[in-house]
């Protein structure tokens, strides 16, 4: 999860007295950032939005340097790495989307984890079970080794930098090792993601040690630095990435993921994964074209499989066209979203799976013609029941179909964890990137001595195996995401980039804030702002208090059951932590970040003012 805010880390004689690794009370010093953090902010010369102050300064001291969007956004993801490691870093995946000024083309990189070759069908079946049922999804399943993908942020970076970026991973890595070395102030934030994770961290020698130092969570104020991280950092700048996916790191977590350096205290227990250093040197991120819809004369491009960010985006995009939610009341508007989206995740849950496994009908899932004749499931006045059946795919033609299809099943296994961020740079260059280590605080294994977390990605596949199933778990596969960074283009250039994390909710953030920018007459960061729901094809949808209060007593009587957000894992009834960057007419950048979710994002451009003014 995202919603980690700290302050940087005054540098003070005090301070040089603090632990290496781990908290020590300190006085409340101010940072200056910090007391600038906005979650709005409009200027010239380059712009961006995270979940926090650090990641944004990483990224516009890169610009202000003179890098580009690809160079600030792996800067700034790299921060975030020290500053949010419970929700992204090296031991995890993302995706990167990026806008080409020069060529006006978007290119994306796939850097999802993947499964090892030596993964079987019954990986997560509880072997001690003798009904042969799987594992508990928590706690067995989502710590342990079993779970843990192979990474692919390290290589997303070094692709995105050789592709796009004008830096190399050693310019790039100086800001976040400098924060790793100098530390951060904790807040409340990451002392409750400690505390919610205790028993998991507490599992782990290494986890422990670096997390729970001196036996609880860090103090809020006091200073947290990671030098593991920070050396860690400086080998892959030093080496390049050969020194993660080979070499003695490799080994270690191969070993880490074989054999998890349980406490002898700990009652849980951790099934063991089987990645070899072979899967760590076999990983390749893949350069993939983006998905591409038209939504009210905009260009709306997205991530393709294995991701279902950008189908069912855009599937509900599409079905959405249909109908002018501009000309409706708000809470008709959002009937439709709630109805659409909930049409594009039952297509999302019957067809959309890795494609190098199997056939995923991207194409069909974004034809509009296909989406129109979804739409013939929604009516205007009434809600459908949930969950509604997937489409037929060979039968379209977007004549509404006679009769209604059988139900489809309804299971939903994704966690909350993540991060997102949005860069623009003064040539028009744009990046959305998203990014993750799964739940928070990811499969709860630090790497010995490394000072990062692994992943626990391989939740993200269906628990339960069937060989009809396209999310099924398969060895060399990637298990399907919800990530879903966007970039909109009106005319070929950038007019809106937006991201969030929140698992499969982030798919309904995602929508949910385009249709209030573009259709419901909202600015960047009233959209960003504005209470959500998250309809996923469920019985229920779960909703933000602000968004039961304010549509559930027109919506319900249309047969919508809103239920408060909120899961196991998470004790805010709130939904994504999402970023934007949006390019005015005037040429100006606004820069948007949440204002209060997740207490708050942190948007930043290079030049506040006009140049000249
Ligand atoms: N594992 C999720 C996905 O890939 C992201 C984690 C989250 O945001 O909760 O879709």
């Amino acid at each position: 999860m995202t919603h980690v805010r700290r302050q940087l880390a005054a540098v003070t004689a005090a301070l040089a007295l603090t632990a290496t690794s781990g908290a020590m009370a300190s006085p409340a010093f101010a940072d200056p950032r910090e007391t600038d953090k906005k979650a709005t902010a409009t200027g010239y010369g380059g712009a961006v939005s995270t979940v926090d102050p650090e990641a944004s300064a990483a990224a516009i001291d890169v610009l202000r340097k003179g890098g580009n969007a690809a160079d600030a956004a792996v800067a700034a993801a790299a921060t975030l790495g020290v500053t949010e490691p419970y929700s992204a870093g090296i031991g995890g995946g993302g995706y990167f989307v990026f806008y080409d000024a020069k060529t006006q083309q978007v290119g994306t990189i796939d850097g999802r984890e993947t499964a090892p070759a030596g993964i079987t069908q019954d990986a997560f079946i509880n072997p001690a079970d003798p009904e042969g049922k799987p594992y508990r999804f928590t706690p067995e399943l989502v710590t342990s080794g079993v779970s843990v993908g192979v990474p692919g942020t390290p290589a997303t970076w070094e692709r995105a930098l050789e592709r796009w970026g004008t830096m190399n991973l050693r310019e790039t890595l100086k800001p976040a090792i400098k924060v790793a070395d100098k530390g951060f102030v904790v807040d409340e934030t990451f002392r409750q993601q400690t505390l919610d994770n205790e028993v998991r961290f507490d599992a782990f020698t290494s986890t422990r040690d670096l997390f729970l130092p001196g036996g609880d969570a860090p103090a809020v104020g006091s200073v947290f630095k990671n030098p593991e991280l920070a050396d860690t950092y400086r080998q892959l700048a030093k080496e390049g990435t050969d020194a993660f996916y080979g070499g003695p790191l490799a080994e270690e977590i191969v070993k880490t993921v074989q054999a998890p350096p349980k406490t002898a205290t700990t009652e849980l227990p951790v099934p063991v994964g089987s990645m070899t250093v072979q899967d760590l040197a076999n990983y390749k991120v893949l350069d993939q074209a983006p998905t591409k819809v038209e939504y009210r004369g905009y260009d709306v491009y997205g991530m393709a499989p294995s991701s279902s960010g950008g189908t069912t985006v855009g599937e509900s995009l599409n079905i959405l066209e249909n109908y002018d939610l501009k000309g409706m009341k708000p809470v008709d508007a959002l009937h439709h979203y709630i109805e659409a989206s909930s049409l594009a995740f039952a297509d999302r849950g019957a067809y959309v799976g890795d494609p190098a496994f199997v056939n995923v009908p991207t194409q069909t899932l974004l034809n509009p013609v296909f989406a129109k004749e979804r739409s013939c499931e929604i009516s205007p006045t009434t809600a459908a029941t949930k969950p509604v059946a997937p489409g037929d795919l060979k039968t379209f033609d977007g004549a509404c179909p006679a009769a209604v299809a059988p139900l489809a099943k309804d299971t939903d296994t994704e966690n909350i964890s993540t991060t997102n961020l949005t860069v623009a740079d003064k040539w028009g260059n744009v990046v959305e990137y998203t990014l993750t280590i799964e739940q928070t605080g990811g499969s709860g294994i630090v790497v010995p001595g490394r000072g990062f977390l692994l992943n626990n990605e391989l939740t993200d596949f269906s628990t339960v195996y069937d060989p009809k199933d396209p999310n099924r778990i398969e060895p060399n596969k990637r298990p399907r995401s919800s990530m879903s960074p966007t970039i909109i283009l009106k005319d070929e250039k950038p007019f809106l980039a937006l991201g969030s994390p929140g698992g499969s909710t982030i798919i309904t953030t995602v929508l949910q804030t385009i249709l209030n920018r573009v259709d419901l007459g909202m600015t960047v960061s009233e959209a960003l702002a504005a209470p959500r729901a998250a309809p996923r094809n469920g019985a229920t949808i779960s909703s933000e208090p602000a968004f039961i209060d304010a549509y559930g007593p027109a919506l319900e009587p249309l047969g919508h059951d809103l239920v408060p957000a909120g899961d196991a894992f998470t004790s805010a009834a709130e939904i994504g932590a999402a970023t934007a960057i949006e390019f005015n007419p005037d040429g100006s950048l606004t820069a948007a970040a949440e204002p209060d979710r997740r207490g708050g994002g942190s948007a930043m451009v290079v030049k506040p003012a006009k140049p000249g003014r």
